[in-house]
């Protein structure tokens, strides 16, 4: 056999999407794109912000000499400047830019972290549900994710990941505002798990990493403000991007931030920055860098997926389906009625409703609806809706 039998493991458990994939491509071509409500991807479907499109031309015009060179593998220095500055007002803590590395995504962000700190057979824990990439993530620097399921609010029993912390933990990832739950972790809520961590680390004499990845952080309703992981705990990494906000996740662009105070602060920047060169990313996308650095604290309008996130609530609510209504994201993590949420995504599918089941993210018993769609699409999924779970009463 060719291929790397991890690799085909991988194939076959990453494989949810790839099937809801197919079969919304199946359903489409039999009853044409306006006849299947897709709610499988957490693709923005707005536009990227006017201010982005101006930045986009005015870089574009610019036809100074070096502008698509090679440069210093953590990024642009005056970009990495803008970026520090916003995190220090977003976050509470000052922060120089030299703690600061732009990178691929968040997705390439998460990857320098965790290379950065996982020895080989490390744990690494996590909330679930979780984003399901973040298991092939952990393998690609030989660590394994150790999931810790939430309660029924959907936030992390601090408790529960207390117990499980032992001599081989070298982090924790958390997600918030929450794929696929759409949960966000308050301050008070953050300083009791900050907390918790440093009791721990004293007591298994190792220092536990917190990484937080917040892409949709600002994709939040006004319920819930969420809180800074800077502020709660020392040893903390945050790994984001512009790709939800902006609505630009084929960019490809994103940052890591490291806390000023983190143990061993200054050899971790320098891996992060080895890492970034050695993965293959060599430097984030120098374009995407220029852009992105003028559009600080800008984001796509989050009224709209507000209003989204209403109408879907409306329509499962009316349904009587059972959910917690998310306070960011756009995405929503609904009860499966009757438990099998392999059998209700299946009974959707047969009303062209593309949904994924919540064992995609780790969390049977529930399916995520993906809300970042056109109206239409919400408006004409609600008669399925109900059909589907009058079968399941
Ligand atoms: N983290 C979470 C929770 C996500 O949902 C995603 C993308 O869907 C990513 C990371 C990856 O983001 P990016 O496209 O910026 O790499």
């Amino acid at each position: 056999m060719a291929i790397s039998r991890k690799i085909l493991s991988t194939m076959e458990k990453s494989s949810w999407i790839r099937r809801m994939f197919e079969a919304g491509a199946k359903l489409k071509a039999e009853h044409g794109n306006d006849n299947v409500f897709d709610f499988s991807l957490g693709n923005p479907n707005l536009e990227p912000p006017r201010e982005f499109q101006e930045a986009l031309s005015r870089q574009a015009a610019d036809t100074s000499s070096g502008l698509h060179s090679y440069m210093p593998n953590a990024g642009y220095p005056d970009v990495r400047e803008k970026v520090a500055s916003y995190i220090s007002g977003e976050y509470g803590i000052p922060l120089d830019s030299d703690k600061v590395i732009m990178t691929v995504g968040a997705g390439g962000a998460l990857n320098v972290a965790l290379k950065s700190l996982i020895n080989h057979g490390d744990y690494i824990l996590c909330p679930s549900p979780y984003f399901m990439e973040y298991q092939f993530y952990c393998d690609n620097h030989g660590g394994i994710l150790n999931t810790v399921p939430t309660g029924p609010d959907f936030l992390p029993n601090i408790e529960r990941l207390a117990e499980e912390i032992g001599p081989r933990t070298a982090a924790l990832i958390i997600n918030f505002p929450n794929n696929p739950t759409g949960t966000v972790y308050t301050q008070e809520y953050l300083d009791r798990l900050g907390e918790m961590l440093t009791v721990r680390s004293r007591e298994i004499n190792r220092t536990i990493y917190l990484i937080s990845d917040e892409p949709y952080r600002k994709i939040v309703y006004g319920e819930v403000e969420p809180g800074s992981v800077f502020k709660a705990y020392p040893h903390s990494l945050i790994a984001t991007s512009y790709s939800k906000d902006l609505s630009i996740p084929g960019e490809r662009i994103g940052w890591l931030a490291i806390h000023p105070e983190a143990e061993d602060v200054k050899n971790l920047v320098n891996a992060a920055i080895l890492c970034n060169r050695i993965l293959g990313y060599v430097n984030a996308p120098a374009f995407m860098q220029r852009i992105v650095g003028e559009l600080q604290g800008v984001s796509a309008d989050i009224e709209v997926y507000r209003r989204k996130r209403d109408m879907i609530c409306d329509v499962l609510a009316d349904a009587g389906y059972e959910f917690t209504r998310p306070a960011g994201t756009f995405y929503l993590f609904p009860k499966a009625p009757g438990g099998d949420d392999l059998r209700l995504v299946q009974a959707l599918q047969q009303e062209r409703i593309l949904t994924v089941p919540g064992r995609g993210f780790g969390r049977e018993g529930f399916f995520r609806i993906a809300f970042c769609v056109d109206d239409a699409t919400i408006e004409g999924s609600a008669e399925g809706f109900k059909k589907v779970l009058r079968q399941f009463k």
